[in-house]
């Protein structure tokens, strides 16, 4: 897949038609529900039920309610982090004689989607100061093309990181492009040797998938212990559900994964202290499936009919919010939880790729 948010984007975009299928059939708006109004009063004061929260976490908490969970929020987290990035870029420009991580994105086509994708992560570059690069190509392009471009960016020096941005016209082999992006600049972490080395004790891979990675940052983020506790993750996807469960157990979660051919998930969910959940349904994971206390990252993008809304639609995780803050102590919003942390993420790991970079041509990087 390109990035981890374009493969979002485009799972909104099936789950929105999936919807209009459905009809009528969605709950109705939990934006409005009591539960998730004070769930977002909670966000403010955290609360004492968060028994996950690690101790200087927890002591600087506030008890409030036992009734709602404090929402976890990805909006301020990832904004945060993108300062962070920015003012390490600048040290690293300062210690390199001006030298900047470079990001560069493929783009086939003329998909309006696509296109405003690759626009917003070129604003996300230069707003933390780094290069970014593009080869757009007509939908016209031929397979070979699009491989030159990326073996062109491959052997850049000035690109630390390499996107293909998906989909690719349907004559294009999508796997073969995404294997020719270099290892040293998969900043998506979706090539087998970054999985490979995420799965194998005592290996570090180059890049982690920027999405579960985000995931990971926002429970440490937020005070979550996760040695040591009972990990669910609600999906086995290869870009979502497998390497967040891979995070997981390397934080030495004990971790169980369901998917669709589990007989009983939800019991298995139940039984969870940290609950991930990436299955693309829309608000399948309800608050039967969440044990008190438990914490909830709702990885989910699904676009829902919504007369009342203007675009005819909004946004909804693959947890059903209001019922699901009702037992949680600590949960992720949709929009404004996951999702934020996905770009944020991808920035990180082009700095990562840089300064390693850096490192091997003998830059002193402080
Ligand atoms: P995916 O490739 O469709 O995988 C879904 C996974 O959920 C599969 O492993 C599937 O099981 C499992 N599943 C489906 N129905 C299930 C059920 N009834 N019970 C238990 N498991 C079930 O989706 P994905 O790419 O991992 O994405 C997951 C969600 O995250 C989507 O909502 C997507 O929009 C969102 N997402 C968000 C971001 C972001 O930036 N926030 C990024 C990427 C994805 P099987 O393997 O058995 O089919």
């Amino acid at each position: 897949m390109s990035s981890s948010l374009g493969v979002a984007c485009q799972q909104a975009g099936r789950m929105m038609r999936r919807a209009a299928a459905a009809g009528g059939r969605r709950r109705p708006p939990l934006a409005t529900a009591a539960p998730a109004r004070r769930a977002l009063a909670a966000a403010a004061a955290p609360r004492a039920r968060a028994v996950l929260v690690a101790p200087a976490a927890a002591a600087a908490s506030a008890p409030t309610t036992p009734t709602t969970a404090a929402l976890i929020d990805g909006k301020k987290i990832a904004a945060d982090i993108r300062q962070e990035i920015a003012a390490e870029v600048a040290r690293l420009k300062a210690a390199t004689g001006g030298r900047a991580p470079g990001l560069a994105v493929v783009l086939v086509g003329e998909r309006k989607d696509s296109q405003a994708y690759v626009r917003s992560k070129k604003k996300a570059c230069a707003e933390v100061g780094f290069d970014s690069y593009g080869a757009d190509l007509p939908e016209s392009a031929t397979e070979a093309e699009v491989l030159a471009a990326v073996a062109g960016f491959n052997a850049d020096p000035r690109v630390h990181g390499v996107l293909v941005q998906l989909p690719l016209p349907a004559r294009i082999d999508e796997r073969r492009v995404l294997d020719a992006v270099s290892v040293k600049k998969d900043v998506d972490g979706f090539h087998p040797s970054n999985i490979g080395a995420l799965a194998m004790r005592g290996r570090e891979p180059l890049f982690v998938p920027c999405t579960p990675k985000g995931c990971i940052e926002l429970l440490e983020r937020s005070g979550v212990a996760i040695k040591g506790r009972t990990a669910v993750v609600v999906g086995r996807s290869n870009i979502v559900g497998l390497p967040a469960a891979l995070l997981l157990q390397n934080r030495d979660a004990t971790v169980t994964v369901v998917h669709s051919r589990t007989p009983d998930a939800a019991a298995v969910c139940r039984g969870a202290d940290i609950v991930v959940a990436a299955c693309g349904r829309a608000e399948m994971v309800t608050g039967d499936w969440i044990k008190p206390g438990a914490v909830v990252i709702d990885v989910g993008i699904n676009a829902v009919d919504d007369s009342t809304k203007k675009a005819g639609h909004r946004l909804v995780g693959d947890v059903e919010f209001a019922s699901a803050a009702a037992k949680a102590s600590m949960i992720t919003p949709v929009p404004g939880g996951v999702g934020p942390m996905t770009i944020a993420m991808l920035l990180r790991n082009t700095l990562e790729g840089a300064k390693r970079e850096f490192s091997e041509e003998g830059l002193k990087l402080e």
